[in-house]
């Protein structure tokens, strides 16, 4: 097959499998720009089946970009509770006030303006005007970029370099009409058919895939060296005066940054100025956050006083169950609860 048939052979192929094997996900219905980019940013890193019930929550709760600008930040993260990858939420609530405030509630309608947005980088960008202003641009994500590797047999690590060639593949693979359909079905062909472990034989590219018919499918991509897992150890205080607890809000540029948590001992100091009653331990819990497994063991202990301390604050029952918890402690939360009954 030359080049331009193949180029038109991928453009049919594509278009009538899409047709055929789409999913339908709320964020599909009625695309928006706002819709797009909400459902986009939590798609990253997270199963589409884990976003539906999120991403219908907050289209309840923030309908338009002015009702996220409008919201406080606590009440975001709230609802992206259990999502992980915290940032996500922050930005978009970030996001939203800028667009509210300089572009006059409208998300901008060209890849210069969309990338200068707060957590919009290329592959949102590149989706937001495919999906909502139905533009012809290219949306290379993780799928994308292993399908066309895998097409055109690119041996190599999907290096920031073989990115850049591929996202020019796939420019020359967008026809100038509906290009968003094409677009759309890579990115859907990589999430169904040419996963990590590609199922060829239901593939509607096989007949012009090189990877597959050079027998090396599998081995395209290259496997990534994983990153390090750091191991963390953690003793958490769950500290109780008259159904009231001690709590810490994570401040600063962390991981978990405006999520609640327990006092716990690991890399940093805890100290409660008296004496407390040890009640019992809970069962330990194991949570994985970004490059970190965390093993919590936490213990229930009775304050005489409720204490002021720097950087911590008392919550009764209530007040925990309304806000955003990191999921380890939140699981801590419930193991304690469940102990009670
Ligand atoms: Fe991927 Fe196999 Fe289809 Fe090639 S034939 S695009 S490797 S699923």
């Amino acid at each position: 097959m030359d080049a331009f048939h193949k180029k038109e052979f991928f453009q049919t192929a594509i278009k009538h499998w899409f047709q055929e094997e789409k999913r339908s996900f709320p964020w599909r219905l009625n695309p928006t720009p706002y819709t797009v980019w909400v459902s986009e940013i939590m798609l990253q890193q997270t199963l589409a089946a884990v976003v539906i019930p999120y991403f219908e929550r907050w289209m309840r709760r923030f309908p338009t970009i002015e009702s996220l600008a409008a919201a406080p930040l606590e009440e975001v993260i709230k609802l992206w509770e259990g999502l992980g990858y915290y940032s996500r939420a922050r930005f978009l609530h970030e996001a939203a006030q800028e667009i509210v405030s300089i572009h006059r509630s409208k998300i901008p309608n060209t890849l210069e303006g969309l990338k200068k947005i707060k957590g919009i980088g290329s592959y949102t960008a590149g989706a937001i005007l495919n999906f909502a202003f139905h533009q012809k641009a290219s949306a290379v994500d993780g799928n994308v970029a292993r399908v066309v590797a895998r097409l055109f047999c690119i041996e190599e690590e999907i290096s920031p370099k073989v990115l850049q060639s591929i996202t020019k593949i796939v420019e020359e693979i967008l026809p100038d009409s509906e290009s968003w359909i094409i677009m759309e079905g890579l990115i859907e062909l990589g999430a169904l058919v040419c996963k990590k472990a590609p199922e060829c034989t239901q593939c509607p590219l096989q007949d012009g895939c090189l990877a597959f018919q050079r027998g090396k499918a599998e081995i395209i991509p290259p496997k990534k060296k994983r990153p390090k897992i750091t191991h963390l150890k953690r003793f958490v205080f769950l500290i109780e005066h008259q159904d009231n607890f001690l709590i810490q809000k994570v401040e600063g540029k962390k991981v978990m940054s405006g999520l609640y948590e327990f006092p716990y001992l690991s890399d940093n100091v805890f100290y409660y100025p008296e004496q407390l009653q040890f009640i019992k331990t809970l069962n330990p819990v194991s949570h994985s956050f970004t490059r970190y497994r965390a093993e919590l063991f936490p213990s229930l202990w009775r304050a005489e006083n409720k204490c002021d301390l720097k950087g911590y604050i008392w919550a009764d029952r209530k007040e925990l169950k309304n806000l955003p918890f990191s999921s380890g402690h939140r699981k801590i939360l419930e193991i304690y609860e469940n102990s009670t009954h």
